[in-house]
């Protein structure tokens, strides 16, 4: 069984429908990648995939259980997490609040102290920093910010839209090692990337999705050979 099982998601803004029946699964333990051009669904996708919209038609089980209409938090309290595209941290509170502020759907389970812990070691530049404020973070940092506040939930299925946006390459590099960690400590991750070597690269399997549905799907190998993916994604290389 899979972790995620979408079946003919649709989604519209208003009167105009920008998911046109997407069929999706994820496996426990893998790492997806969602890639394709702007304006392709990539962040609506998400979005609805963790609760921050719901979708019109179509259906979402998680671990089997139905979900398609379920909120964000419930969600969250499911073991599923969602770091949206733009980071959208609070930036006038410190690091630390704004990781506590992940624990919030979860407060009554989960060991904040661990899990920030669990946190630092994986961005120890965030423990430096613990105490400023979230605004006057670099941009990679107020991403491993993003990150580790979806962490702080202990999720078990992290959903990250565009981690690697607007990023220098080093933190590119880092974050993407990192996501690499997570899965290799058990976890789910569902990647949406504009970026789309890069996450090629990382992910065990990806879907290719273009004006609302799937174009192309299968291992991220075979999508890096594809001639549709490297003519229009890659580059020719
Ligand atoms: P990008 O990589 O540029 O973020 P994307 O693949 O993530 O693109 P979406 O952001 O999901 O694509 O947008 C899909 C379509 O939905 C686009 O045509 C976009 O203009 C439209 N759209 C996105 N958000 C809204 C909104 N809040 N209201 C109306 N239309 C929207």
């Amino acid at each position: 069984m899979s972790i995620i099982e979408v079946s003919g998601l649709r989604f519209s803004y208003g009167p105009v429908e920008v998911l046109h029946g997407i069929d999706l699964r994820v496996d426990e333990g893998e790492i997806v990648a969602v890639i394709g051009p702007n304006g392709a669904g990539k962040t609506t996708l998400l979005n609805v995939l963790g609760g921050a919209h719901r979708s019109r038609s179509g259906t979402i089980a998680l671990r089997g259980e139905d979900v398609t209409r379920a909120s964000q938090d419930s969600l969250v309290r499911r073991g599923l997490s969602l770091v949206p595209e733009g980071r959208q941290m609070f930036s006038s509170m410190t690091v630390d609040d704004n990781l506590l502020l992940g624990t919030y759907a979860r407060r009554r389970e989960v060991d904040a102290d661990g899990l920030r812990e669990m946190v630092f070691e994986l961005f120890p530049r965030l423990r430096e920093r613990r105490d400023q404020l979230a605004g006057t973070l670099s941009g990679g940092e107020q991403q491993m910010v993003a990150i580790g506040r979806a962490l702080m939930s202990d999720p078990s299925i992290l959903l990250l839209d565009e981690p690697s946006l607007g990023l220098a390459p080093q933190f590119v590099s880092l974050i993407m090692r990192t996501i690499r960690r997570l899965r290799d400590n058990g976890r789910t991750v569902v990647l949406v990337e504009q970026n789309a070597k890069a996450a090629l690269r990382l992910a065990d399997r990806a879907y290719l999705l273009e004006l609302g549905t799937v174009h192309v799907t299968g291992p991220a190998r075979e999508l890096a050979q594809d001639p549709r993916v490297v003519a229009a994604y890659l580059g020719g290389g």
